[in-house]
């Protein structure tokens, strides 16, 4: 070990608080300083190299250090880093919105910055909110989400999220937003389609009971991510939109994880031809290299909020680095890349791998099932196969799996007790090919050994 390794393993558990981590057992265990990023690895201050599995928490998309996106941002550096877009426009933020709105789900029209997932649907519900407020349909203040969706941490994103171990213990804080049952196709006896039927005649029947209150419905298109890799019957998108416009209520969709080719197409809603009324957009927006997130509205919504100054219709919102220019710059040269390197058109068998490894990996004893949408993999861990049982969750065993993978050289992190796959979508095949069976020769020996070992 050398003496930068374990200087900086003494001042992170000395100075530094990690999200969602408890930080005991953080500073009992050994720990992994990552040093720098070469394309899909990232290195630790030992010179160890991993593959990186969940695109750095599922925002990495053409890989680390890419040599364009770095000298967008270095160009950028020498005009402006940053200025204001309240009552200033900037450059490069007019630049990426009229990007983003070519490429969004046609009908969306006006793009909202600011600077993580969690403000894109604060936003959002802020938006939602005010547009029936100013249409003078004051009733319309209630929202409707999916249980088990997740949509960021702010306490109006966490009001919208249907996590309990996330949001319990802030209840008192929140405000009431209406649960519908997830189309959750491995929780269900039925078929997918009896699972879809089911939520969407729960969401009817919300709606129906509260006619008239109703501002939104907020989904997570195609894929609850955080929930852990839930992937939604076809047609459930669709329906829900169909629905919206039925109770004339606003859609938001909240493609913060599945936006940018995740699941591989551009966005998620493509899958069912759907335009949501709001879109979030961030983790993959600059590529994975700096906190930009933006929300997008149709004409419609924008409208809603033009008049006179004293009628107060203005939309009373934003931050401090909204519309950060280093931050659209690298988001500016990300989407050049999608076009250059064709990343959609290359994802098919990548997608086709992923499938047939996940097919492999379903056989073993301890997996209960696998799911996948695009690049988004989920692998359910159970301590038995036959009744789908899990294992005791104070076992932590989808924790001790990825970090069994550690010395194998990749780094993953579960949900839970499922294991999660996010390679970025520029992944070459090779390289998610050892990925895959890293992730396999893993899941493949006695996990139970695992969990002794790894205390
Ligand atoms: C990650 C995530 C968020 C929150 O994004 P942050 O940038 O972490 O605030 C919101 N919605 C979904 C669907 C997400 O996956």
């Amino acid at each position: 070990m050398t003496d930068k390794t374990s200087y900086n393993l003494n001042n992170d558990k000395t100075y530094v608080w990690h999200p969602f981590t408890q930080m005991s057992s953080w500073l009992e265990e050994d720990q992994i300083i990552i040093d720098k990023g070469e394309g899909f690895f990232l290195i630790d201050t030992k010179r160890n190299r991993y593959i990186d599995g969940v695109s750095s928490l599922w925002c990495n998309v053409h890989g680390h250090c890419v040599r364009e996106i770095d000298k967008a941002v270095r160009n950028q550096l020498e005009i402006i880093a940053h200025s204001t877009l309240l009552g200033l426009g900037q450059t490069r933020s007019i630049e990426l919105a009229r990007k983003l709105i070519k490429i969004a789900p046609s009908g969306l029209a006006k793009v909202f910055y600011s600077d993580s997932g969690a403000t894109s649907v604060e936003i959002a519900l802020k938006m939602a909110y005010q547009y029936w407020q100013n249409k003078g349909d004051r009733k319309k203040t209630k929202f409707i989400a999916l249980e088990n969706s997740y949509h960021g941490d702010t306490v109006g994103s966490v009001s919208l999220g249907g996590i309990s171990l996330f949001h319990s213990i802030f209840k008192p804080l929140l405000f009431e937003t209406l649960f519908a049952p997830s189309p959750h196709p491995y929780r269900f006896d039925g078929t997918p389609a009896q699972c879809r039927d089911r939520s969407l005649e729960h969401i009817e029947t919300l709606l129906k009971k509260n006619a008239g209150k109703i501002a939104a419905i907020i989904v997570e298109p195609m894929v609850q991510g955080a929930a852990g890799i839930i992937v939604h019957p076809a047609g459930f998108l669709k329906a829900v939109r169909e629905l919206a416009t039925k109770y004339n209520v606003l859609l938001i969709a909240d493609e913060v994880a599945t936006g940018f080719a995740r699941t591989g197409k551009m966005f998620a809603c493509e899958h069912e031809n759907v335009t949501p009324d709001i879109l979030c957009l961030a983790k993959g927006l600059t590529a994975g290299y700096l906190p930009l997130a933006a929300t997008l509205a149709t004409q419609e919504i924008f409208n809603a909020f033009l008049g006179p100054v004293e009628e107060h219709k203005t939309f009373y919102h934003g931050h401090t680095y909204t519309g950060n220019a280093l931050a659209c710059a690298a988001a500016i040269a990300s989407l050049e890349l999608f076009e250059r390197n064709k990343i959609i058109e290359s994802l098919p068998p990548k997608i086709a791998l992923i499938r047939k490894k996940l097919a492999e990996i379903s056989k073993l004893k301890f997996i209960g099932n696998t799911r996948q949408c695009g690049l988004m993999a989920g692998i359910e861990i159970v301590k038995d196969k036959k009744t789908r049982a899990s294992f005791d969750s104070a076992a932590l065993i989808g924790a001790k799996v990825c970090r069994a993978m550690r010395p194998k050289n990749a780094l993953l992190r579960p949900l839970g007790d499922v294991i999660v796959l996010m390679p970025a979508p520029a992944m070459d095949l090779p390289t998610l090919d050892i990925l895959l069976d890293i992730v396999y020769d893993t899941l493949k020996t006695d996990l139970p050994g695992i969990t002794k070992q790894a205390k």
